[in-house]
């Protein structure tokens, strides 16, 4: 398991790689998703995930970051959730 501290920075290194700044990140207690994004910037993780394989916590830190930018899914989305998951 993680550190909070830890886990905020992996998600900093990763705003900084995609060219998005959040304003607000929280990792609290979540029962039913792994992660959410405010329209205000603001991102909250699961305190589970910080528990989870390195690929799966990329997969929901890239997609919510994505979010920053895109609030769909949509084509540019998912081609750039694509690239930033391939790459280490
Ligand atoms: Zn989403």
């Amino acid at each position: 398991m993680m550190e909070v501290a830890e886990f905020k920075k992996e998600v900093r290194r990763w705003a900084e790689k995609i060219g998005v700044s959040p304003k607000e990140i929280h990792v609290r207690r979540m029962r039913r998703k792994w992660a959410s994004c405010s329209s205000k910037g603001r991102l909250t993780f699961s305190y589970d995930l910080l528990s989870q394989p390195e690929d799966f916590r990329t997969y929901v830190i890239v997609h919510e970051l994505l979010h920053l930018r895109y609030p769909n899914h949509g084509k540019m989305f998912r081609a750039l959730m694509k690239v930033y998951t391939k790459l280490r």
